[in-house]
């Protein structure tokens, strides 16, 4: 029996063309995944167009070939459709339903809360990051490493365990990144645009976000809003909201960190636990996902109200896992 890499890596080299998704508010994971992905297809001569519907972060620019995602759906069914790190089709955003019509459709996956949808499921939860598992399918399809290719990958990883801090780096993570920097990659690319360089504004929206910061009377819950206005006030982009949760949980007795993020679509909730809390639990109440130690949802409803809700099922999680 072909391993599902193989499975996959076959079905990619017998197709002329493939439609290649990233989720909303993509990451480096994602993107790095994506891009990789299709650097490993161009080089069979299938074409790709590569799907994130929220662009790309300025901090991701740097990424060989970014220039080519695109934030459009397309309206054609392609042969083949590869979600990236999508718990459910929904996460594709406007790109779901191009998806969902693909011939066959490939999920590949490492969060907790995967809904299994498509016709090939490759989910693994023991991956430090989705480029773990499209590296497996890349040397499936004996594309070798390129510097490019390589550099896509490496900043997957990178980003997805927290620059190798994470409980999620294992020993394979490590020789990965080894190879991947044998390869040509450099992490010194990674930290120069992904950490060290940011806009005035976004470190304005931190010091507004962190100067409203609420800590709960037992220390062990902390949180904060940003709104519309904050980000118009601080000249900011939604983007520059990411990272100001993970902020939150370094404080000393934090077990989980919330930042709600008031957007058109509803409050976006990010959540970052340590010590044996779980996010995700808390996500999976809402209807969102993740990870024990990251999820995320979105919710209806009045800021306040929202932030209740979810102090709420914190409180829960909390009593479960003490
Ligand atoms: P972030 O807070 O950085 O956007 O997300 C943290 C983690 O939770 C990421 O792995 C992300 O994919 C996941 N996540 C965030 N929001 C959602 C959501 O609404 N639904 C699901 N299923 N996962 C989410
Ligand atoms: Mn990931």
């Amino acid at each position: 029996m072909p391993s599902l890499p193989e499975t996959i890596a076959g079905i990619l080299r017998r197709t002329p063309e493939a439609l290649i998704v990233c989720h909303v508010a993509p990451d480096g994971d994602c993107l790095g995944s994506a891009l990789a992905l299709a650097l490993a297809c161009e080089r069979l001569g299938v074409r790709t167009v590569v799907g994130s519907a929220d662009g790309v972060p300025e901090a991701y620019r740097f990424l060989p070939e970014s220039e080519r995602i695109s934030a459009q759906a397309p309206a054609g069914t392609f042969p083949v459709g590869v979600a990236l790190e999508c718990s459910a089709l929904d996460r594709a955003g406007v790109f779901a339903d191009a998806l969902a019509r693909s011939r066959t459709l490939i999920n590949i996956d490492h969060h907790l809360s995967n809904a299994g949808f498509g016709n090939i499921v490759y989910w693994d939860a023991t991956a430090a990051a989705v480029g773990e598992q499209v590296y497996d399918v890349i040397r499936a399809m004996g594309v070798p490493l390129r510097a490019d290719l390589a550099q896509c990958l490496l900043t997957a990883i990178v980003t997805d365990t927290g620059s190798f801090r994470f409980a999620n780096t294992t020993p394979r993570t490590l020789r990965l990144a080894a190879e991947l920097i044998e390869a040509g990659a450099t992490a010194q690319a990674i930290v120069e645009h992904v950490y060290e360089t940011r806009s005035a504004g976004s470190l304005r929206l931190l010091g507004a976000a962190l100067h409203s910061l609420v800590v709960s009377a037992d220390g062990r819950i902390a949180w904060t809003a940003v709104t519309p206005r904050m980000l118009q006030e601080a000249g900011a982009l939604p983007e520059d909201v990411t990272g100001i949760v993970g902020m939150l949980r370094q404080i000393r007795g934090v077990r989980v960190a919330l930042l709600f993020e008031v957007t058109p679509a509803g409050i976006r909730v990010g959540i970052r636990s340590r010590d044996g809390a779980r996010s995700n639990v808390i996500a999976e109440v809402f209807g969102g996902g993740g990870h024990t130690g990251a999820a995320g949802f979105t919710a209806a409803g009045a800021l306040n109200e929202v932030i209740a809700r979810t102090l709420a099922e914190v409180e829960n999680e909390l009593r479960v896992s003490p």
